[in-house]
């Protein structure tokens, strides 16, 4: 998980709020055909946001595979009604695996089932480490740079609750994460850019962790490189 800093509002989703009816719920969005396309270029706006990374477990996303996420969940409580349409609680989320029939042929549920629709309505707001507000968000997580296992540095409580919310130590991510590492040896491997190849491998993998749109997984990888002075081939 990694830090996302939030723009402001766009202009066409605050335009799309004001046809709203008093006290609406999220559901209008899918009910209403206007609605409807707002909601959707939301999405590709949030997507787009992110680098396409959701934002909670950084594998890559498009809109097929995600959805408008609610950090505060607009659960039936009503709790954190008034952040429902609220930009700053909106961000994009994978879907999990749990609906995958491929996904499911190989893995047990618990082992793919991650983030937005994993963390349903279940929240608390004090304990859960949030994307868009918390910045020093590399200080709560560490990895085994051979495993992909996820843990909370300095045993810290609140990013062991993030994890086990989001299920972000799945069997799937674990491995996700291991094989994100060949996506950065690929492009070392393969570069025709004769400036690139002129690099020291480790000057190269610098260059790679800090392009935009990041490599999936990029908070692994920076632990991952940092951690190993890994022999690259
Ligand atoms: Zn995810």
């Amino acid at each position: 998980m990694r830090h996302v800093k939030k723009g402001n509002s766009p202009d066409f989703f605050e335009a799309c709020k004001t046809n709203l009816p008093e006290n609406a719920g999220w559901h209008e969005f899918s009910e209403n055909q206007e609605l409807s396309e707002c909601k959707k270029a939301l999405h590709q706006h949030l997507i787009a946001e992110q680098a396409e990374l959701c934002i909670y477990c950084e594998r890559k996303i498009s809109k097929d595979i995600s959805h408008v996420e609610h950090i505060h969940p607009k659960d039936v409580s009503g709790k954190f009604a008034h952040l429902t349409f609220a930009y700053t609680n909106l961000v994009a989320s994978c879907n999990g695996d749990l609906c995958d029939t491929d996904n499911k042929k190989v893995y047990k549920p618990e082992d793919v089932h991650s983030c937005g629709h994993k963390k349903a309505n279940d929240f608390n707001e004090k304990q859960f480490i949030n994307p868009v507000q918390d910045e020093n968000i590399g200080e709560f997580f560490k990895y085994n740079k051979d495993t992909g296992v996820m843990s909370a540095a300095n045993e810290n409580a609140r990013a062991e609750y993030t994890i086990n919310l989001l299920n972000l130590n799945c069997i799937r991510l674990q491995n996700d994460r291991v094989n994100a590492v060949q996506a950065v040896f690929d492009v070392i491997l393969k570069t025709n850019n004769p400036m690139f190849r002129q690099l020291s491998k480790q000057e190269m993998v610098r260059i790679l962790l800090k392009r935009n749109p990041p490599f999936p997984f990029i908070s692994f990888l920076h632990f991952y490189f940092a951690a190993s002075q890994a022999s690259i081939p």
